[in-house]
């Protein structure tokens, strides 16, 4: 029994020190699971991407869509990427899954572009997209493949991978830059790291985390951090996105506190690829807000 719990334990990712314990042992059984339901999925076409949209506050329209994936497993139903995405990085699979998102995500850009759509694309990179060199190589491939214009597609990264001193990971950043492509840094304000980062490397837009912004309009601190993470971004020359806006008086307190770009289920859910022309000839009035 050691023995099982053992390898049980290994995956259950880092600093677990528990053994013994049923619970525990049911939910490596799960994971373990799960590691070879995601070997399948692939394969079995069981991805897809949902796509939500970013509205520039100064025009009123979508500007971008964020691609996010969504597994929907035959026998447990949708499974939400925060729970398969770190199992991904951890045995390697999010490189495949990571190539099927980039290209899925930019064969829809390019038709909704071919359809009359001037449309950017954000798709999120793990840090472990990185580290083997090949990533800039893939990008170009795909946007060759797709016809769509490196301009159009805004990668959004961490402060992981940006703290990631390796110089695969710097040297492909460069790389990306140059062929055109945006960056944008997500989560910001989550981190640990030191914000020297900022001046060295090629980014475009800052995402301030959903936690600040959930935290409008009540939470002074979380007002602070806003203003701050607009004040720096405005001096560094980024533009700034909220996520998670839900409600009204956040957008209100987010145009205030001039931040340029906002998304969150106030203005749309991410939706399916077929669901979202629908939404783009939408135009939000944000002189005459109620
Ligand atoms: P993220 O990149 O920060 O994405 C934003 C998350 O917030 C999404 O969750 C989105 O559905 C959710 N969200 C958007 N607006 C609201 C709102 O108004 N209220 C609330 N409560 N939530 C909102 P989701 O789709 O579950 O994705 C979670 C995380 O999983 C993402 O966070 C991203 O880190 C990761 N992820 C998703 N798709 C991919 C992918 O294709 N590749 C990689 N590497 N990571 C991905
Ligand atoms: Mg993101
Ligand atoms: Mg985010
Ligand atoms: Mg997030």
């Amino acid at each position: 029994h050691a023995d099982t719990a053992m390898y049980h334990a290994k995956y259950l990712g880092r600093n677990n020190t528990q053994f013994y314990s049923p619970a525990l042992t049911q939910e490596a059984m799960r994971r373990l699971n799960m590691e070879s339901n995601l070997r399948r999925a692939l394969d079995s076409q069981e991805f897809f991407l949902v796509y939500q949209p970013q509205v520039d506050l100064q025009t009123g329209h979508i500007r971008s869509v964020e691609a996010l994936i969504r597994w929907v497993h035959p026998q447990h139903g949708l499974i939400p990427p925060a729970e398969f995405i770190p199992l991904a990085e951890d045995n390697g699979l999010i490189i495949s899954i990571g190539d099927w998102v980039l290209r899925t995500a930019c064969r829809d850009a390019a038709r909704w572009h071919a359809a009359g759509f001037s449309l950017e694309m954000a798709v999120n990179l793990s840090p472990v997209q990185f580290r083997n060199g090949t990533l800039t190589r893939k990008v170009r491939d795909i946007l060759e493949e797709t016809g769509l214009d490196a301009r159009f597609l805004e990668l959004e990264i961490t402060e992981t991978t940006l703290m990631d001193e390796s110089a695969t990971t710097l040297q492909t950043l460069c790389e990306l830059q140059e062929l055109g492509v945006k960056f944008s840094l997500d989560d910001f304000g989550t981190g640990y790291s030191s914000m020297s980062y900022l001046r060295r490397l090629p980014l475009h837009n800052l995402k301030v985390d959903r936690s600040f912004v959930s935290g409008l309009p009540h939470d002074a601190g979380s007002l602070a951090i806003i203003r701050a993470i607009v004040s720096l971004s405005e001096s560094m020359g980024f533009t700034v996105t909220a996520e998670g806006v839900e409600n009204l008086e956040q957008v209100k307190i987010l145009i205030q506190q001039s931040c340029h770009t906002l998304q969150g289920y106030y203005f749309s859910k991410p939706v399916p690829s077929d669901q979202l022309p629908a939404l783009l000839g939408q135009n939000w009035d944000f002189d005459r807000l109620p």
